[in-house]
């Protein structure tokens, strides 16, 4: 196998290979919560695998997890899995470096299966960076292979006895030392692993130095893709696990091959033909989103100070089109293939996501695209979280003006931040600083009130004081300021469609409503970005036409009707023709499927994830946003640009079923079949 690295030094486990092997499995799951064993032998479901295995680093050995058709049916999986897990398993006393947080690695039913954007996989633990709950997710190659290998979950506890690559073939569990893969950068490293590993066709993921360093918003990389937010890279490099290798030689079972492959043709199509994933998305990635957002004033500019910046044109998806852009490309099997291919250095990579763009770009004052493209590839290359890492210096870039932090960094002078974010990835000079994030720096320095982040985890790039909704959902958030976790109100509030965006009326209940969608989307692992075509193309297509003129004045006014659904979704027992999520997983998984049920699962993740929070100390008062988001209008003549948080907090918290203080009530948890 060519491996220079290391040697199979120990910890090869084979599952069913020997009668012996099986033997012992099966004692050991009697040994589980008092169920039998037969419960979790295999599922009646086609998509999954049916297998979820438990790694502990320190003792070098493999054994399965219990998972039965009944938790599937209940979370799905993915995160929502990933949640059920940590929720059995953490009390709230646990640290993100200690030998007790486990890192789940999840795929959904709907991974590997062809369905649309479905090569998709979550790492859940606890974040280094808020002390909480965290999931990340990732597209690539990787959950892909992982259920080739016949796996839909890995489960990883403890630490290693110093450094290590695990190599997964099948039943195959190798451990190699990884001394000489420390240090690499995360191309090197993947490049590295397909050497030692000896093979064309495999998954692989890595962290890169920030990881090594614990730097607290480390990411993990994975084919260029990154699982970017809440540090989990970091907390691989805790556990001393620098890489993860996985093979296979399975197929994923499909239940209804015939109707699956027509479904998945009928969405593909539909998909190829809106006008946000057939065009836009194809055409511009989610860089396409700046000008749309330049016009709405929500475009992040100088730490959050202007959603407005008078260059963005520089920076903008349709100048990386046009100028940059060498060709598109995508996920395993993706037919939207959003992703940017740049040149940096002579070289083709992958070209910066929107959130990137305008973090690096109009955030930092910086009108210089290949500056953006860059860093972006360096972050990447580093293994740094290109949202937390820029929010991050542009909070220092503030500090520094107002002499509260003199770092020598200032707005619109991007020389200099490779070299910077080479020294944050490594720990050096301010770096070393720095790698620890806006919240503890201003803790520390003072400028707590423009630290732009919720729970200790940057915002995204959507300037939320002209779309509330947003706001709201940065705030609540279980994983802190995500704006797809925190439901993306803005794609109603100006993106897509544009209903009224300074109003609070409707928007908690909104936000209730696409937490719950896009948990199940997760869940499924399918990519988020398919939830685009969710907004009738004829909506879309005429934003001055009479019918969305109509649909943008009457949202604000139908809280009370999303509300009845999100209280009772069982109602919804439909299946949607703009909603095909729910149909494939009857006919790919063979499960039984409808709107309801799918929201309900997406419920159950969102409030799980809430509860493991609060046994962290999680609660309402936790659900904010700083003072410049809440307090400050963007425009000093308009009151009403700035978001009013604690009215939709409050709806927020009825709508879900949770107590005044933010915290799910016994009777929902109940209700969810949580407890
Ligand atoms: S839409 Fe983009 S991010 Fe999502 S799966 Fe496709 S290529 Fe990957």
């Amino acid at each position: 196998m060519g491996k220079d690295i290391g040697a199979k030094i120990h910890g090869t486990y084979i599952f069913y290979g020997k009668i012996k092997s099986l033997f012992i499995e099966q004692i050991l799951l009697y040994r589980y919560n008092g169920k039998k064993a037969v419960d979790y032998m295999k599922s009646k479901y086609s998509g999954y695998m049916g297998k979820l295995v438990e790694i502990d680093l320190g003792a070098e050995t493999v054994r399965e997890y219990p998972w039965s058709d009944k938790e599937r049916e209940l979370y799905l999986g993915g995160k929502i899995m990933a949640a059920r897990i940590l929720c059995d398993h953490l009390t709230g006393n646990e640290k993100a470096f200690s030998e007790e947080n486990w890192l789940v690695i999840a795929t959904g039913p709907l991974t590997g299966t062809g369905a649309p954007s479905s090569a998709r996989f979550n790492i859940s633990a606890i974040s280094p960076q808020t002390g909480i709950l965290a999931s990340s997710n990732c597209g690539g190659s990787f959950g892909f292979h992982l259920k080739k290998a016949g796996y839909d979950a890995l489960i990883i506890k403890g630490r290693c006895k110093g450094r290590k690559w695990l190599e997964i073939n099948d039943d195959e569990f190798i451990f190699h030392d990884a001394e000489a893969l420390w240090g690499t950068k995360t191309g090197e490293c993947h490049e590295k692993l397909a050497e030692l590993c000896g093979k064309k066709n495999f998954g692989r993921l890595c962290i890169g130095p920030a990881g090594e360093n614990l730097v607290k918003y480390a990411s993990v990389i994975s084919d260029e893709r990154a699982a970017g937010r809440t540090g989990m890279g970091a907390v691989l490099g805790w556990k001393g696990l620098k890489a993860i290798t996985v093979s296979g030689s399975r197929s994923v079972e499909v239940y209804d091959r015939e109707k699956t492959a027509a479904y998945i043709k009928k969405w593909v199509a539909y998909l190829k033909e809106h006008p946000l994933t057939g065009s836009q998305l194809p055409r511009l990635g989610t860089a396409g989103l700046v000008s749309s957002m330049q016009s709405h004033s929500i475009l992040a500019t100088r730490n959050y100070s202007a959603g407005q910046f008078e260059d963005f044109d520089s920076v903008s998806g349709e100048t990386l089109a046009e100028s940059y852009n060498v060709n598109n490309s995508g996920c395993l099997g993706c037919t939207i293939r959003c992703r940017r291919n740049v040149k940096v250095d002579g070289k083709v990579v992958k070209g910066p996501e929107l959130e990137t763009l305008v973090l690096f770009g109009s955030n930092l004052g910086n009108s210089d695209m290949q500056s953006v493209l860059d860093l972006n590839y360096l972050a990447d290359e580093l293994g740094l979280d290109t949202i937390s890492c820029a929010n991050t210096i542009a909070w220092a870039m503030e500090a520094s003006a107002k002499g509260i932090w003199n770092c020598g960094l200032e707005f619109g002078k991007p020389d200099g931040l490779a070299s910077l974010l080479d020294d944050i990835a490594h720990r050096r000079g301010i770096g070393d600083e720095l790698a620890e994030g806006s919240k503890r720096l201003s803790e520390k320095y003072g400028g707590t009130d423009f630290a732009i982040h919720s729970k200790g985890l940057e915002l995204a790039a959507y300037e939320p004081r002209r779309a509330v909704g947003q706001g709201l959902g940065y705030a609540i958030a279980n994983r802190g300021g995500c704006h797809i976790n925190g439901g993306y109100a803005v794609i109603a509030e100006g993106l897509g469609l544009n209903a009224d965006p300074q109003t609070p009326k409707a928007k908690a209940d909104l936000t209730m409503m696409m937490q719950n969608l896009m948990e199940a989307i997760s869940a499924s692992g399918q990519c988020i970005f398919t939830s685009y075509a969710f907004f009738p193309k004829a909506l879309l297509a005429n934003p001055n036409g009479i019918l969305t003129k109509c649909v943008n004045s009457l949202l604000p006014h139908l809280g009370w009707g999303i509300r009845i659904m999100n209280r009772f979704p069982r109602m919804l027992a439909v299946n949607l023709p703009i909603i095909h999520h729910t149909a494939i997983l009857k006919y790919a998984v063979g499960m039984k499927m409808d709107l309801g049920r799918y929201l309900e699962i997406g419920e159950r993740g969102y409030n799980m994830e809430r509860l493991i929070n609060t046994r962290f100390g999680i609660s309402a008062e936790n659900d904010k946003l700083p003072k410049r988001l809440t307090d400050v209008p963007q425009d000093p003549d308009d009151p009403s640009t700035r978001v009013p948080l604690e009215v939709m907090k409050r709806t927020y918290y009825k709508a879900r079923g949770w107590d005044e203080n933010g915290i799910p009530t016994e009777k929902t948890l109940r209700r969810l079949k949580i407890k």
